[in-house]
C-alpha cells in the first residue's frame, strides 16, 4: 500500500484511547505498574533501558530501549488493553521515481528465508487471529503493522514479520510480480503484443487516477524540491519499468537493516518475550552499520515560487467548467520540535476548520471553488512540515482573487487573532478524542509517532500531550497576541511558500497512454529475438508458479481449537423514556456519553427518498433555534464530540424481502455537557434553520465534490452495491442512498441555478424522520451516568413532544419486530415486507475517466439466519484466498479482488484498481467452478474459518457495544448460533452451497462495472452502458 500521510490533527483524530476501565472494572493496574519497575541502563536480551516514563493521560506507561550492538531502536507503550501491536519501520528515502521502497515493501512479502512460501503475508491472514496486518509506504520510511489479542498468534506473526523485513527472498520471479515486468499480453501466446504488468505498476497507475492524489504529490516534489521529497516513493508509472532487480536488493541492504529500524510494541503482553524473540530471530544476526538515510533540512527559499501542473477532466464533477485547483503551501518547521509542531497544527486548525474559521469564511462561503483542496491544512509526514490553503473546483479566472483573498486573510488574522471560545472549542475537541476509546489504539499510537521518531524526535515527548496542551495555555496566558505572531512568522514572512495550480486538460489521459506506449516500445526495440523468447519463457515460468498448489505448511498457524468456542455477552436492558423505547448499554466509556437515535423511513413519500443523504448532511449544519450555523458549530465543538446523521438501510435476518429503513442520529458528549447536547438537539429537532440556501449551496457543493473524489478510491464499493440493485428490495435502497444513483443525484442538485426547490423539500422531510412517533433510542454510558443520562433524554423528548405525529406507512406490507426480545408485546421495530418482489439479471457499466476497472458480480442467497450461511460466509474467504486472489492479483494485475459474503445475503465478488473487465468476470465463475470441483483441503477449510473468526471477534469499542441488537435486532443468541454453525461447516456443505447458490444455472445475479472506454461492452447489447 502506499500512502499519504496526513496532517497531526487527523491522527489525534485517531488517538482514541481504550481508557480508565480500572477504575469501573475495579481491575489492576497490573502491566503498567509492572512496566514502571524498569529502570534506565537496565540491560534485557541485548536491549539497554534508556527512559521509562508514565502517561497518566494515555494509560500508558513508556519504555524507550536502544540495541546495544545494532543501535536498532524501540519504543513499548504498555497498556492494559488485548489489542497488542507490532510494529517495525525503516527509514526509506528514495532519490528517483522508480518507486524502490513502495515495490520492496511489496516484494519482502513475498517469502523469506524461514518461510520460503510463495506469500507468507496473505497465507498468514489465514492462519492467525489477527485485527490488523498491513504495510504501508510513505514518503521517507516503510512501515509494517500487525496486531492481534491472542499471545501465540503474535509470537507467530512477529516471527514471519522479522523474517520477512530482515531475510527475504527477493527472487526474481518476485519482483516481476510485484513491481514490473514485459510479458505478452496473454503469456501462453507468443504472438500476443507484449506489455508492462506488474501489481505495483498498477497500483500506482490507479493512484495517480485520482486528481486530488496527482495534486498533493506534486505539491509535495515541487515545496521541497532538493531531496528525497522531490520523488515519487510510491513510483511514477512511467519511471517504475527504470529499476533493475539488482537495484532493488542493494536498496533492501541498505535500508533494511536494524540500525535503520525502529520498533514498537503495544498492549498487555509482557515486553522481555518481545526484546528476546527480536533479539534471537533478528537482531544478533547483525552488526552495526551507518546507514545514513538522515534527510537534511530543505534550503529556505529567499523568495516565493509558483507552479502550474495539469490532470484529467473529472465528468463527475459538479460544475464541468471550474475544475481548477490552486494552494499557497508554505513550509514550516522541523516536526522533531514537539511542541512547535502541536501548535502549528492548532493553528491550522483554527483557520481552516468549520464556518467560523476564517479562510472557511473567506474561500468557502463565497462559493468560488466547490471547496478547500483535499491538501488544506498542517501536513507533518516530511521532516519540516507544510501548511496548505486553497480551492478545488474553482474557475480558472478566479486564479488572482483567489491568491489575493488568501494574502488578506492572513493579515486579517494578524490583526484580529482567534475569539477565545473558538480556541476553547478545540481544546475540547482534544480532550474527547482523548477520552474516547477505539479499538485501535496502538495503531494508531504507531501511526501518530512515526513520522517524528523517524526524524530522530522524541516519541515520548509525542505522547505527553497534555504538556504540550499546558504549554499552549501558558504561551496563550503570557502573551495574547501569541497566535498572531506566530501567523505573522510562518505565513506573512514566509518566503519559501508555493502557489501551484493544476487544470485539467483534455487530452491528459491520451497523453499518458501515448507517454506508456512511447516508453513501451522504447523497451521493446531494445529487445533482441532471444530476449523476446526469454521474456514469453519467463511468462510461463511466473504462470506455473502462480498455478502451483502452495505448501504453506512452513508457515505458523492457529488451530480452529484456537478460537474462543463463545461469545461474551453484552447485557443491554430496554426502557420507556417519554413514550419512545430506549436501550441503555454500561460500558467503560471513560466519562463519555454516546447517544443514538433511530428515525423510521417508513412513512416518507417516495419522491422524497433521494433527498435523503442530502438532508443528513445538512440537517446539523445550517443553524437551529437562536444559532446560526456558526454559533451552531461553534457550540457543537465545545460541548459535543460531534452530532451526526446518517441514512441507513438494514437488511432483515430471517427475510431477505425485508428490511428496516432509517435515518440514525448520533452524538457522544463529555457527561457535564449532556444537558447542552440535547438542547442542540431540540433545538434541531423544533426550528432547524433550512430557508438559508446560501448555506444550502455551500453545503451542496461540498457533498458532491466530496462523494465525486470517493469514486476512485471506492469505486468497489459502488460496483457491488450497484450489481446488487436488482436482487433485493434491500439492494435497491442501498443504490438510491449510497450508489451510483445518488452521485449522479448530487451532481445534478449541485448544478442547478436555483435551490428553493430542495429548500421545500427538507421540512417536509424533517417532518417524518424527526418525529418521536417513529423512534427509538440508545445511550451507552458508564453506570453513574445512565440515569442522569435518562433523565435528559425524557425532558428532550418533553420538549420535542410536539414533533409527535401519526402518519400512515407508504407500502403495505409492514411487519413488526419486537425490540425487547424477552417481550413480545413491547415496543418494535417496523420493517417493510416486499414478499412479491422479483429479483432480476441486470448488467451495467459506468464509462468514467479512470485507467482501471472496478468489476462486481452479486448473488442472491440466504439471509443470516438461514442454516446455510455459515457456509457460505467460509466459502467467500477460502475462494478469496485459495482461488480469486491468485488469479485477479497475482495473474491478473489488478490491486486486489475477491469474495463476500454480506449481512444482507449478497454474496459478491469484486476486483479493485483492475486492468482487466470483462475477464476479471470469467475469473469470478471460474472462482466458482474450482469451489465445485472440491479440490480443498481440511487445511483450507480451517484457514478460512480462522480468517471468518478474525473479523466475527474483532474487537468493538465500548461507545459501539450493544449496537447489532439495536440496530438489527441481532442477538448475542442469534451469533452464537452462527458461531456454532461456522465452526461446524464441512467440506460437503462448501460444495452444496457452492452448487446450490453460485452455479450458472441457478444463481440469481447481478453485474456491473466502473471504468474506461471499453469497446466490447458498448458492442455487446446485453450491457446497460451509463
Ligand atoms: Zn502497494
Amino acid at each position: 500500500m502506499f500512502r499519504h500521510t496526513k496532517a497531526v490533527l487527523e491522527k489525534l483524530r485517531n488517538v482514541r484511547l481504550q481508557g480508565q476501565k480500572l477504575s469501573w472494572r475495579q481491575r489492576s493496574t497490573a502491566v503498567e505498574e509492572k512496566t514502571l519497575h524498569y529502570i534506565a541502563g537496565q540491560q534485557i536480551h541485548g536491549f539497554t533501558v534508556k527512559e521509562v516514563v508514565a502517561v497518566p493521560d494515555l494509560f500508558l506507561t513508556a519504555v524507550k530501549l536502544t540495541h546495544d550492538k545494532t543501535g536498532a531502536q524501540y519504543l513499548h507503550a504498555a497498556r492494559d488493553d488485548a489489542n497488542n501491536l507490532f510494529s517495525i519501520q525503516f527509514r526509506t528515502t528514495p532519490m528517483d521515481n522508480t518507486g524502490v521502497p513502495h515495490i520492496l515493501e511489496h516484494t519482502v512479502l513475498c517469502g523469506s528465508k524461514k518461510y520460503p512460501c510463495r506469500d507468507p503475508f496473505f497465507k498468514m491472514l489465514n492462519r492467525s487471529l489477527s485485527t490488523f496486518m498491513n504495510a504501508f509506504t510513505a514518503s521517507d520510511y516503510t512501515m509494517y503493522p500487525f496486531s492481534t489479542q491472542n499471545g501465540k498468534d503474535f509470537q507467530n506473526l512477529l516471527s514471519v514479520y522479522l523474517d520477512a523485513v530482515f531475510f527475504p527472498c527477493l527472487r526474481e520471479q518476485d519482483f516481476w510480480q510485484e513491481g514490473w515486468r514485459l510479458e505478452n499480453e496473454n503469456p501462453t501466446d507468443t504472438s500476443s503484443p507484449l506489455v508492462f504488468k506488474g501489481v505495483v505498476f498498477n497500483e500506482m497507475k490507479g493512484a495517480f487516477s485520482d486528481n486530488e492524489r496527482v495534486y498533493a504529490q506534486h505539491l509535495q516534489n515541487k515545496l521541497y524540491p532538493d531531496h528525497t521529497y522531490s520523488v515519487v516513493s510510491g513510483g511514477e508509472p512511467l519511471a517504475i519499468p527504470d529499476l533493475t532487480w539488482q537495484q532493488l536488493k542493494q536498496f533492501h541492504a541498505t535500508h533494511y537493516h536494524p540500525s535503520n529500524a525502529r520498533f514498537f510494541t503495544y498492549g498487555d503482553l509482557p515486553l522481555e518475550q518481545h526484546l528476546k524473540q527480536i533479539e534471537e530471530e533478528a537482531l544478533s544476526k547483525f552488526e552495526r552499520i551507518n546507514p545514513n538515510t538522515q534527510v537534511p533540512s530543505q534550503p529556505r527559499w529567499t523568495s516565493p515560487r509558483e507552479d502550474h501542473v495539469t490532470c484529467s477532466p473529472d465528468l463527475m464533477a459538479p460544475d464541468p467548467s471550474r475544475q481548477n485547483t490552486l494552494c499557497v503551501s508554505y513550509m514550516l518547521g522541523d516536526i522533531t520540535n514537539t511542541f512547535e509542531a502541536f501548535m502549528l497544527s492548532m493553528l491550522s486548525s483554527l483557520m481552516t476548520s468549520g464556518p467560523n474559521a476564517p479562510f472557511y469564511k473567506a474561500l468557502i462561503e463565497p462559493k468560488i471553488g466547490t471547496d478547500f483542496s483535499s491538501v488544506v491544512g498542517y501536513d507533518g509526514s516530511t521532516k519540516e512540515a507544510s501548511f496548505s490553503i486553497g480551492l478545488q473546483g474553482m474557475a480558472e479566472e478566479d486564479t488572482e482573487k483567489v491568491k489575493h483573498i488568501i494574502h488578506q486573510t492572513i493579515g486579517d488574522i494578524i490583526e484580529k487573532g482567534f475569539e477565545e471560545e473558538r480556541i476553547e472549542a478545540l481544546l475540547h475537541k482534544l480532550e474527547i478524542q482523548m477520552k474516547h476509546q477505539s479499538t485501535n489504539f496502538g495503531l494508531s499510537l504507531a501511526s501518530y509517532i512515526a513520522s517524528s521518531w523517524n526524524h530522530d524526535g522524541d516519541p515520548v515527548e509525542l505522547l505527553q500531550i497534555n504538556n504540550s496542551v499546558a504549554k499552549f495555555r501558558q504561551a496563550l496566558k503570557e502573551n495574547p497576541r501569541f497566535l498572531q505572531e506566530k501567523v505573522q512568522h510562518y505565513f506573512k514572512e514566509n518566503t519559501h511558500r508555493l502557489t501551484l495550480s493544476m487544470t485539467p486538460d483534455d487530452s491528459y489521459l491520451e497523453k499518458q497512454a501515448k507517454a506508456e506506449e512511447k516508453k513501451l516500445q522504447e523497451k521493446i526495440n531494445a529487445l533482441s529475438d532471444i530476449d523476446k523468447k526469454e521474456i514469453y519463457e519467463k511468462g510461463l515460468q511466473l504462470l506455473e508458479a502462480q498455478n502451483k498448489t502452495q505448501d504453506a505448511s512452513c508457515l505458523p498457524a492457529l488451530k480452529v481449537s484456537d478460537i474462543a468456542p463463545t461469545i461474551p455477552v453484552t447485557p443491554v436492558h430496554m426502557s420507556d423514556v417519554g413514550c419512545v423505547p430506549v436501550q441503555f448499554c454500561e460500558q467503560p466509556t471513560n466519562g463519555l456519553v454516546y447517544f443514538r437515535a433511530m428515525c423510521s423511513l417508513n412513512t416518507l413519500p417516495e419522491e422524497l427518498k433521494l433527498y435523503v443523504p442530502l438532508f443528513c448532511s445538512v440537517v446539523t449544519k445550517m443553524g437551529c433555534g437562536s444559532l446560526d450555523y456558526r454559533q451552531q458549530a461553534q457550540q457543537m465543538e465545545l460541548r459535543t464530540g460531534g452530532m451526526s446523521v446518517s441514512p441507513q438501510v438494514i437488511s432483515d435476518c430471517t427475510d431477505l424481502d425485508m428490511f428496516e429503513q432509517g435515518v440514525l442520529l448520533f452524538s457522544s458528549c463529555l457527561d457535564r455537557n449532556l444537558p447542552h447536547m440535547f438542547e442542540l438537539w431540540r433545538d434541531i429537532f423544533t426550528s432547524p434553520h433550512f430557508d438559508n440556501e446560501e448555506r444550502l449551496r455551500v453545503l451542496v457543493m461540498m457533498s458532491a465534490q466530496e462523494l465525486a473524489n470517493g469514486i476512485s478510491y471506492s469505486g468497489h464499493m459502488y460496483a457491488m452495491t450497484r450489481s446488487a440493485r436488482h436482487l433485493t428490495p434491500a439492494g435497491e435502497h442501498h443504490e438510491t442512498f449510497d450508489g451510483m444513483e445518488q452521485v449522479r443525484f448530487m451532481k445534478r442538485i449541485a448544478e442547478m441555478s436555483d435551490l428553493t426547490q430542495v429548500t421545500r423539500m427538507l421540512p417536509r422531510i424533517k417532518k417524518h424522520i424527526l418525529n418521536p412517533d417513529n423512534m427509538r433510542c440508545a445511550i451507552n454510558a458508564t453506570p453513574q451516568q445512565v440515569s442522569k443520562s435518562a433523565t435528559y433524554l425524557e425532558s428532550f423528548m418533553k420538549d420535542v413532544a410536539a414533533n409527535r405525529k401519526h402518519f400512515k406507512a407508504v407500502r403495505p406490507n409492514i411487519i413488526k419486530r419486537p425490540l425487547d426480545v424477552l417481550s413480545d408485546s413491547g415496543p418494535s421495530r417496523k420493517l417493510v415486507h416486499e414478499p412479491n418482489f422479483h429479483p432480476c439479471y441486470m448488467k451495467t457499466f459506468f464509462q468514467l475517466p479512470f485507467p482501471v476497472n472496478f468489476v462486481s458480480e452479486s448473488v442472491r442467497t440466504v439471509p443470516y439466519s438461514h442454516e446455510h450461511y455459515a457456509s457460505l460466509c467460509v466459502l467467500a474467504r477460502m475462494m478469496t484466498a485459495k482461488f480469486l486472489h491468485g488469479v485477479i492479483r497475482e495473474k491478473g494485475g489488478a490491486y486486489g479482488g475477491g469474495a463476500r459474503m454480506g449481512g444482507g445475503g449478497l454474496f459478491s465478488f469484486y476486483s479493485y484498481r483492475d486492468p482487466n473487465s470483462v475477464q476479471t468476470l470469467s475469473a469470478f465463475q471460474k472462482g466458482v467452478e474450482w469451489a465445485m470441483s472440491g479440490q480443498f483441503s481440511q487445511q483450507d477449510i480451517d484457514e478460512a474459518k480462522l480468517s471468518v473468526f478474525s473479523s466475527v471477534d474483532s474487537p468493538v469499542a465500548p461507545s459501539s457495544k450493544g449496537m447489532s441488537v439495536f440496530l438489527s435486532g441481532l442477538t448475542d443468541e442469534m451469533k452464537q448460533h452462527h458461531r456454532e454453525r461456522l465452526f461446524a461447516v464441512t467440506h460437503k456443505n462448501l460444495l452444496d452451497v457452492a452448487e446450490r447458490y453460485l452455479s450458472a444455472g441457478h444463481k440469481t445475479c447481478g453485474v456491473s462495472i466502473l471504468g474506461p472506454e471499453n469497446d466490447a461492452i458498448k458492442k455487446d447489447p446485453s450491457w446497460v452502458v451509463k
